[in-house]
């Protein structure tokens, strides 16, 4: 087992974590909300460091991150447990896990690092799962990645302090983060969390304290986060704190988990959140889990050319030249390896 990074030493062996926004007060010999730190004699352990339940060779695309090194592959790595107890979880059977499974086996930094460059990818992205989860295998895989020239990705729920951003700030690159709706009761019913405007205040500081590349995606699920309401204020938060250039993910819900008997979301109520998107000045705005639809490609606000298409997970570049649009020299907010990675 590993000691955790950030974590106070409390009265009566007490363990006070500070790597997600539920900040548990952990008695010895119990673990936090998450089921992944645990208090072993006022000293507070990881049980994930270093044990993925799942890793696969990935395009970019499928976190789904646009206007990141499009078409790249990435490695991506996922571990087991969650904050969050979100009743649409694709990925439940790792995500309530209550410890590793006993056949997880273990790879190093140094190992994944090595992998994600045997297999041509540009980067390592911590996905599938909540990557605090393991966050301390998380920040020493990155500052290694980063070493070796490749890109590191979080695809996260946001819910991380910012001390903890600060400590993983310098090796991260991107922050594909969720906001899966814009109300109280919404993240407490639907997710089991409260205080979910640090989801905005953290998002913020990737962008503007460590310089992120930030992508939003917004799951929209018929009768919980597709009312108008929302939706308005999601577009409008994104295109007034991050900026109009941010991508917005808007992706259909299917069925899964506790909500097995409900139906997918209407293609209309995704064409509206489009709308909304864009007429809260956003200027890129996606709709994805809809195979062939006409919101995939990158299309240039300003003169109207198709600057990527995609088709799928298959990207061709046809007018990207560095961040800007090859025709008419827009800026598009494209990354593209000029970071130095
Ligand atoms: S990472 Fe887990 S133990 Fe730490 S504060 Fe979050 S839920 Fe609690």
């Amino acid at each position: 087992m590993h000691e955790a990074m950030l974590y106070d030493r409390l009265d009566q062996s007490r363990a006070g974590c500070n790597i997600c926004r539920w900040r548990c007060r952990i008695n010895p010999g119990k673990t936090g909300v998450c089921r992944m730190y645990e208090n072993l004699s006022g000293r507070l352990y990881s049980l994930n460091y270093g044990l993925p339940s799942s890793m696969a060779v990935d395009p970019v695309e499928k976190k789904p991150l646009f206007h990141y090194f499009p078409g790249s592959s990435v490695f991506s790595m996922g571990s087991w447990g969650c904050n969050f107890k979100c009743s649409d979880c694709q990925n439940w059977q790792i995500s309530t896990a209550g410890e590793p499974a006993v056949s997880s086996r273990e790879v190093s930094p140094e190992q994944a690092v090595s992998l994600a460059q045997q297999y041509g990818c540009r980067g390592i992205a911590w996905t599938y799962n909540e990557p605090t989860m393991w966050f301390e295998y998380t920040c020493d895989t990155a500052r290694l990645a980063r070493e070796k020239g490749l890109y590191t990705v979080y695809v996260t729920n946001g819910y991380m302090t910012i001390e903890a951003l600060d400590t993983l700030g310098p090796y991260l690159n991107a922050w594909r983060v969720d906001l899966k709706g814009f109300r109280d009761d919404f993240y407490l019913n639907w997710c089991g969390i409260r205080n979910w405007r640090g989801i905005l205040e953290t998002a913020e500081h990737a962008l503007r304290r460590w310089g992120m590349h930030v992508e939003v995606v917004t799951n929209i699920i018929p009768a919980m986060n597709d009312d108008e309401e929302q939706l308005c204020s999601i577009a409008g938060w994104i295109a007034g704190s991050l900026g109009n250039l941010t991508p917005w993910h808007v992706t259909r819900f299917h069925p899964c988990d506790k909500m097995a008997a409900g139906g997918s979301t209407p293609l209309e109520t995704l064409e509206k959140a489009v709308k909304i998107g864009r007429e809260a000045g956003l200027k890129f705005v996606y709709m994805g889990n809809v195979p062939g639809n006409r919101h995939e490609n990158t299309v240039c606000f300003n003169c109207s050319g198709t600057v990527v298409e995609r088709d799928g997970y298959r990207t061709k570049l046809t007018g990207i030249a560095g961040s800007k649009c090859k025709y008419c020299g827009a800026e598009l907010n494209f990354r593209m390896g000029q970071e130095g990675v």
